[in-house]
């Protein structure tokens, strides 16, 4: 027998009942069958808590629709053996992950699995970028023929009005967006779903279960900038505009470097890849470092200039992380980004900092296991969640 899963995913547990509305319980089953692998309708009835009959009716509509199928069939002591469900792997998801200067793209199941990934540098005026992402959508949907596409999702360095579907903030982004949705789906006949990364990751936290959805959780980007997504009350917290998290841009120095927000001292400009970057050229010019991979490598085999570098860039993000606490008292705080790379060598050094003189219990940091698919499957959740929700 199969264990049962101890806890609803994605903050339903507190509601789940019998005359819940069906798309909600829809999204339960859904997430039930995603989470276990493999179910009986019966254990779903038990977990979830709904009637039998219930259940029933939404898992065939879920098989009528490809999102689950049935699987093995279950062995059980005395009576029916039960057949098992799962999830239909035959469709995906094409996730784009968009940097200031190249773009990951993927196929992601709907389990949030990253089946195959490549990187493309991406050109500089929005057409040709625009081109390329188009390019690559087509080339991954030609390589994948045997999968049912559900849509792209794209997780971007900027904010984005979701009611108008455009780009209100990108400081570091080279070209405009603002009509990448439509072109896009135009180009592919596939539905776009788009939204910053900080919380498109957050989102993949509560979606995808690594968080419990029952609590408050701050999702911090570490990039070329950085950038919060704020899970708060069961939703993803977007302010006016949907501006909400940009903590990276609050200034907290006074004349500091140029942000590409055009102002001085922010944030972003003492704790982003490009401000560790910049400390490790301070410290130990001309030894030819220019991407962050490389600092990280070199923090990875204990350079000392190299540990130096990334020492006063995790410091910096710890005093940030420290603001954000005590703003929010989120349970916990999830970096995601490069940095997660060599977090064995800087975490500790980020979270004493946050903790300093801590005015009440610090929330729980920890680092997404693995900050570059993390980023991926955060483009995933974002289409599962327009379908689901
Ligand atoms: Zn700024």
């Amino acid at each position: 027998m199969k264990v049962l899963v101890k806890q609803l995913p994605i903050g339903f547990s507190q509601f789940a009942s019998n005359t819940m509305p069906r798309q909600v319980n829809r999204s339960l089953l859904f997430q039930l069958v995603r989470r276990e692998q493999s179910i009986s309708r019966a254990e779903l009835a038990r977990v979830s808590g709904m009637q039998r009959s219930t259940v029933s009716l939404i898992v065939e509509e879920l098989i009528a629709d490809g999102w689950i199928v049935e699987g093995a069939m279950g062995k059980l002591p005395r009576g029916r053996h039960p057949m098992f469900l799962k999830i239909n792997n035959q469709r995906a998801v094409i996730a784009l992950d968009i940097h200031p200067e190249h773009m990951v793209v993927a196929v992601g199941d709907l389990s949030g699995k990253i089946i195959g990934q490549s990187v493309i540098k991406l050109p500089k005026t929005a057409g040709q970028a625009i081109q390329a992402i188009i390019r690559a959508v087509g080339g991954l949907i030609a390589a994948n023929r045997e999968k049912r596409f559900e849509g792209i999702g794209i997780s971007l360095p900027g904010r984005t009005d979701l009611e108008l579907q455009k780009l209100i903030f990108a400081p570091n982004l080279r070209w405009p967006v603002p009509t990448i949705k439509a072109r896009i789906e135009r180009a592919t006949g596939l539905n776009v779903q788009i939204d910053n990364v900080a919380n498109a990751c957050a989102l993949a936290e509560v979606w995808f279960g690594y968080s419990d959805g029952l609590h408050d959780l701050v999702v911090v980007n570490v990039s070329e900038g950085v950038g919060a997504g704020i899970y708060a009350n069961g939703q993803i917290l977007r302010g006016e505009n949907g501006m909400a998290g940009e903590f990276g841009h609050v200034q907290v120095e006074d004349g500091g470097p140029l942000c590409a927000c055009g102002n001085r001292g922010c944030w972003e400009q003492s704790a982003s890849n490009r401000a560790g970057l910049r400390y490790f050229n301070d410290i130990a010019p001309n030894r030819g470092v220019t991407t962050f991979e490389e600092l990280a490598q070199l923090g990875r085999d204990d350079d000392p200039a190299a540990l130096e570098a990334l020492g006063k860039m995790s410091r910096s993000l710890g005093r940030g992380l420290r603001m954000i606490a005590l703003a929010l008292a989120p349970r916990e705080i999830v970096i995601v980004g490069d940095i997660s790379g060599v977090w064995p060598k800087v975490g500790a050094e980020v979270e004493k900092e946050m903790c300093r003189d801590f005015i009440a219990r610090p929330p729980i940091l920890r680092c997404a296991y693995d900050g570059h698919e993390a980023r991926l499957r955060s483009a995933v959740a974002l289409v599962l969640h327009q379908r689901f929700i």
